[in-house]
């Protein structure tokens, strides 16, 4: 779930374009153009996994960046349209969840410190997304709503569809949703990153207008991502020197790693429904054996609607980071919370707003599996964890 190994496919695909295809896409002449049609027939492969159209597709850094551009340029863009009236500004509304990696919830806490108002919606005890206290948020006056595809730390994958159908009122005709004063629809952006490997990433079918993707959670490299973005959304640039990906994300391409990137989604696509079916059957094995095997345990996140390759519990008694590093010293690698917020103490957001008490939080543990996990490596897993869950328990017992 923090990353993937790049598939040795994607190695191969890329390897040309660090060396004899080294050209700028920019440049005129044939290394430059060689650069182009490749950066292109790959915006052209990952459009027809999305379902949209190459022009909708922008290459970009990470998930982080995608998600920043995505919900500061939609709000900049909006608030352009509608003049920089300080009462306008104040009242622009935008609604995201409670449980966003931080790459989202962050960006809309700086929009917050700028005058724009923010809806965190709770979410239920299993980690998913209320839709009723979604209908309940959308004002006249509400431009944005981000709710992510599927959580990277509980594996809960959220309601998406039924996210975009209430937020636009030619699919759902009834409800009260329209943002009227500003006379723009109400755009969905969703963080699918965690999503990749395993979900549907059809956009038409989501119904939503932006969509955002980091290549090394699918098998691609590190460091390039994607952001689809629905003809017609309106989105400012947050960087500027250039007319590269639509002025959107100036800067040369990173030719290799959006070839890579392609690659790696169409690679994931074609096995998609044979590794779902085997790492959804090793986790749950990995589940059912953690539950059976060490009392005082709770499987976090949604029981049956969720990502096939995560498994995260609460261990009742044992601190998280403690139960890293007796993992990690037998050969397991694990993550307490998120790995990106594992640097602080802090019990994760997203397990606080599952409601789950800060003391308990502190002992979440999350496994992902990955389409090269093994039967005997969950073998280990179950063999080991219960000793280790048991030593931990009875030192805090003995202090
Ligand atoms: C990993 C992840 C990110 C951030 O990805 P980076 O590559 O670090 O930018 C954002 N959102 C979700 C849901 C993720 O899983």
């Amino acid at each position: 779930a923090a990353t993937t190994p790049v598939l040795p496919e994607v190695v191969e695909a890329m390897a040309p374009f660090w060396t004899e295809k080294f050209g700028n896409a920019s440049s005129l002449h044939s290394w430059g153009r060689e650069a182009r049609v490749a950066v292109e027939e790959a915006r052209e492969k990952v459009a027809g996994i999305l379902n949209c159209e190459p022009e909708e597709i922008v290459f970009i850094g990470t998930t982080t960046t995608s998600d920043n551009l995505a919900i500061l340029g939609v709000a900049r863009a909006v608030q352009s349209q509608i003049g920089n009236q300080k009462d306008k500004r104040e009242k622009l509304h935008l609604i995201t969840s409670q449980i966003e990696h931080h790459s989202v919830l962050d960006t809309f806490k700086y929009l917050e410190s700028q005058g724009f108002n923010v809806t965190y919606l709770p979410v239920d005890k299993y980690g998913v997304v209320n839709l009723e206290e979604l209908e309940k948020a959308i004002r006249l006056e509400t431009v944005l709503v981000s709710v992510m595809y599927a959580n990277n730390e509980v594996g809960t994958i959220e309601p998406l569809s039924e996210v975009s159908a209430k937020c636009n009122p030619s699919t759902s005709p009834g409800t009260r949703v329209q943002s009227a004063r500003f006379g723009t629809k109400i755009y969905v952006h969703t963080d699918a990153a965690a999503a990749a490997e395993y979900l549907d990433l059809d956009v038409q079918k989501l119904g939503v207008d932006l969509l955002s993707l980091g290549s090394h959670k699918f098998g691609g490299p590190k460091g390039v991502g994607i952001l689809y973005v629905r003809k017609g959304t309106p989105i400012s640039p947050l960087t500027f020197g250039g007319h590269h990906e639509r002025s959107l994300w100036p800067g040369t391409e990173a030719v290799p790693l959006i070839v890579g990137m392609a690659k790696a989604l169409e690679a994931g696509i074609k096995n998609q429904v044979l590794s779902i079916k085997r790492v959804t059957g090793l986790r749950d094995k990995l589940i059912k054996g953690v539950l059976d095997k060490i009392p005082d345990t709770v499987l976090t996140g949604h029981p049956e609607k969720r990502l096939p390759d995560i498994a995260s519990f609460v261990f009742k008694g044992a601190e998280g980071e403690a139960i890293l590093l007796r993992l990690d010293a037998e050969g397991i690698a694990a993550s307490s919370g998120s790995a990106c917020t594992s640097g602080d103490l802090k019990p994760s957001h997203v397990l606080l707003s599952m409601g789950i008490p800060a003391e308990e939080a502190h002992g979440s543990i999350r496994f992902s599996l990955g389409r090269g996990t093994t039967e005997e490596e969950i073998d280990y897993v179950l063999e080991v964890l219960p000793r280790v869950i048991n030593d931990l328990r009875s030192l805090g017992k003995g202090i």
